[in-house]
């Protein structure tokens, strides 16, 4: 970057941290795009003389409302919920609900913001958007957490609708929180119709949701290796987290020829040499998705396999990394340590996961990155086609919405060569932030002053 764009950057940042003082979440996630954009948008008038991306910093409305609700004991509960509609210029919005203490306005604001970028890599006709709730769904009863769904709907329902707004699972929202949340929009509206996505297979979900945000980020993988004439197989794998995004990650990896060695969650990682086969993830996918337990436990049963408390699984010698947890879980120091392990790619599973500098690091040594906004994009793509399928009211099989999802990472792939090219090597960040914003900025442009 020369020192005329650092200085240009710095200066839109300073403006942006003061409008929005507090977020510091947001602001990484802005810097981050607008670092790459910058130039890109010096190079074409239009997209300057409009203002967009000062346009596209600003979400169209946030809805910040109370959820009251009752817990087994006959306490009274009040949490605070958000919805943030960042951007509808090409489509209506899009993005999933949170259920964590952490969630913030910045959080769903920065996530929110990257939303609008990954829905337009995707090709499919989805604006940006994200919500969730500092309500924490850890150790609540099955019927807590109904209730503040419940609880949750009767606001959200008003702003939420097929052409309007369509929230899907994250951290923390499965397929019972979207079951409750749906159940209750169902009755409060007397309407069935594709208001969520994610839901149960027999109420208008789509086969291969579930799976899609994993799956979706290692046929990223291999199209980034595959473009390098290389591939997964025998390649030793670092998953962190062992939530949605983590366990379908490992099942794919494994199933290309990668050996997954860790887990997390967030009281420690697992370390299992002898790599985790599909029998040891029915044990994590039972664990986790039905029982809701701990991470340790899987130690008990696999005895060849470590325990590390309050540790990040990126000390472990392999050859990719796949953050899946939570954001800004993998530090520069972290980078620099796959770096002397001699990692070849670090693919992003879940948003943010890896600090700016941690990024600068790992793209400055030129070994493959793949960013969250291309590589986890396979989650909301699916959610699109969970939508299409329910303004069709038909289903897809497994085969279809699979060749459909591999299609979709492929192209985001294709995108980010196309913007991402220099001397070689494919700056997948700049590849993804320019690739997806052309889309929303043209169709800002072509919208006048709005
Ligand atoms: P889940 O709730 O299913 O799993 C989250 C996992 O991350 C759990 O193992 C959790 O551990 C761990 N985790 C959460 N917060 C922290 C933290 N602060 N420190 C350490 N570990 C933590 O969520 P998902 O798998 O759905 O989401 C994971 C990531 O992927 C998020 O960044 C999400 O935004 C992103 N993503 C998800 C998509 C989806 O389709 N689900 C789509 C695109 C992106 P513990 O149980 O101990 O909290």
């Amino acid at each position: 970057m020369t020192s005329d764009v650092r200085n240009e950057v710095d200066g839109f940042m300073r403006g942006l941290t003061k409008r929005n003082p507090g977020e510091p979440e947001f602001h990484q996630a802005v810097r981050e795009v607008v670092e790459t954009l910058m130039p890109f948008v010096n190079e074409h008038r239009e997209y300057k003389d409009a203002q967009i991306l000062e346009r596209m910093t600003e979400p169209d409305r946030i809805i910040i409302f109370r959820v009251t609700w009752e817990d087994d004991q006959g306490h009274i509960r009040a949490n605070r919920a958000w919805r943030v509609q960042f951007n509808n210029s090409i489509g209506p919005y899009k993005g999933g609900l949170r259920f964590h203490p952490n969630v913030t306005q910045s959080v769903l604001k920065f996530l929110g913001f990257e939303q609008v970028f990954k829905n337009s890599l995707t090709g499919l006709p989805m604006g940006g958007g994200k919500g969730g709730s500092n309500f924490n769904p850890k150790g609540k009863s099955d019927r807590e957490v109904m209730r503040f769904c419940q609880s949750m709907m009767v606001e959200l329902h008003r702003h939420i609708g097929e052409d309007t707004d369509v929230p899907a699972g994250d951290i923390g929202v499965g397929a019972r929180e979207i079951s409750y949340l749906f159940g209750f929009y169902k009755r409060l509206e007397n309407r069935f119709s594709g208001i969520l996505t994610g839901k149960g297979l027999a109420f208008g979900g789509s086969l291969v949701r579930t799976e899609a945000t994993g799956y979706g980020c290692v046929y990223f993988c291999e199209n980034m290796l595959n473009h390098r004439g290389d591939s997964l197989k025998h390649k030793t794998c670092l998953v962190s987290g062992s939530g949605n995004v983590a366990i379908y990650t490992v099942e794919k990896a494994t199933q290309l020829g990668g050996k997954v060695v860790t887990l997390s969650d967030s009281s420690g990682f697992i370390h299992d040499p002898d790599g985790i086969d599909a029998e040891k993830l029915a044990f994590i996918k039972d664990l986790k998705e039905v029982r809701r337990g701990r991470i340790a436990e899987y130690t008990t049963q696999f005895t060849n396999a470590t325990f590390h408390e309050q540790q990040r699984p990126w000390s472990v010698p392999a050859d990719i990394a796949f953050p899946c947890a939570t954001q800004n879980e993998l530090s520069l120091d972290d980078a620099k340590i796959l770096l002397a392990n001699n990692i070849q790619a670090v693919c992003e599973g879940a948003n943010m996961p890896t600090e700016l500098d941690g990024v600068h690091q790992l793209i400055n040594t030129k070994v493959l990155f793949g960013p969250a906004k291309a590589a986890n994009a396979g989650g909301v793509a699916v959610s699109g086609l969970e939508q299409s399928q329910n303004a069709l009211r038909l289903s897809w099989s497994r085969e279809e919405v699979d060749q459909r999802l591999r299609t979709i990472m492929h192209d985001i792939h294709e995108k980010c060569i196309e913007h991402g090219n220099g001397d070689g090597y494919i700056n997948y960040m700049k590849g993804a932030n320019i690739a997806g914003f052309v889309k929303v900025a043209d169709a800002m442009l072509a919208y006048g002053v709005v």
